[in-house]
């Protein structure tokens, strides 16, 4: 595996990709689990060339906290990445990404930035939006990979690619579990053994929306309610939302029907936890 650090070396090697054939790119912020390598088997496996990034975006967190407390391991990473054979690892620095004079954004506006994380976490979206426009500059990938668990991220970085016209191709790979349900995440592993066990309420509170769902429950604010009175039942548990959407826009429903999301997000201590399931069309789940 080739480790690339600087910026000009990024873009110089991205320069020659054409020759190479499809090139698939997974941008991550490190700590890695199963879910992102989900993701790099998806790239591995339809693309030639694969590109994973690491960066812990700083400009992304709300509090400073959340951002110096974000877990590291490069070489666990390193491991990992090794390990699934991935071909070219990004690791840019923070002070080349965001040099002093930086003061360019993408800040998305509308329903997809506005609601659910544009609430209560309002640095995210533009976080996001930022630094993914920034690695697909540097990276020029055809194909990038991201996880259904982000799924606003998901809905941000569609429109981001439909409004500035990027040339790229999203796929979006299924939420990968632990084996009680909960959503891999990086962050899940500062949780101590009673904040982990009672983390599981959020995957169960999914659980029941989808129930009420099956039960031909068509009102959103029924569905809200059952899900948000049964995250309150964990002491350990503060709940940011929970929401019936759209999974493309994050607007409100005013009934149950395919397609639409069941969202939750919930804080353990300073530690956010995010998950959704989404009811497609033919009346599957994508969970
Ligand atoms: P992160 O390192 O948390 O920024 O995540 C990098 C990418 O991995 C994003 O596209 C996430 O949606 C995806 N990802 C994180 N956790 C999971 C998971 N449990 N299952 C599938 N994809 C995930």
């Amino acid at each position: 595996m080739r480790i690339i650090y600087k910026l000009e070396e990024m873009t110089e090697t991205a320069r020659g990709w054409l020759a190479g054939g499809a090139v698939g790119f997974v941008p991550t912020m490190g700590y890695l689990h199963q879910g992102h390598i989900a993701l790099i088997e998806a790239a591995r496996q339809e693309c030639e060339i694969s590109v994973v990034s690491i960066f812990v975006n700083q400009m992304q967190f709300d509090r400073h906290e959340s951002f110096t407390q974000y877990p590291r391991n490069m070489a666990r990473d390193l491991q990992l990445l090794n390990k699934a054979h991935v071909d070219v690892l990004f690791l840019p620095r923070a002070e080349e990404i965001y040099p002093p004079n930086f003061s360019t954004y993408v800040a998305p506006s509308g329903s997809v930035a506005e609601r659910l994380e544009g609430v209560t976490s309002p640095a995210y979206i533009r976080g996001v939006s930022t630094i993914i426009t920034k690695l697909f500059q540097l990276v020029r990938p055809d194909i990038v990979y991201f996880g259904q668990k982000d799924a606003q991220q998901v809905a941000v970085v569609r429109q981001l690619i439909r409004d500035l016209n990027i040339d790229v191709n999203l796929r979006v790979v299924p939420t990968v579990r632990e084996s009680d349900g909960l959503a891999m995440s990086s962050q899940s592993h500062l949780l101590s053994p009673a904040e982990r066990k009672a983390a599981r309420i959020v995957y169960r509170a999914l659980l029941a929306g989808k129930t009420l769902v099956e039960k031909h429950e068509r009102r959103p604010s029924a569905i809200e309610k059952a899900m948000a009175d049964l995250v309150a039942t964990e002491p350990l548990v503060q709940l940011d939302y929970a929401a019936v959407c759209h999974p493309d826009t994050m607007n409100e429903l005013d009934d149950v029907r395919p397609r639409c999301m069941l969202a939750i997000a919930a804080r353990i201590g300073s530690i956010r936890l995010i998950d959704n399931f989404v009811w497609q069309e033919k009346g599957r789940w994508q969970m």
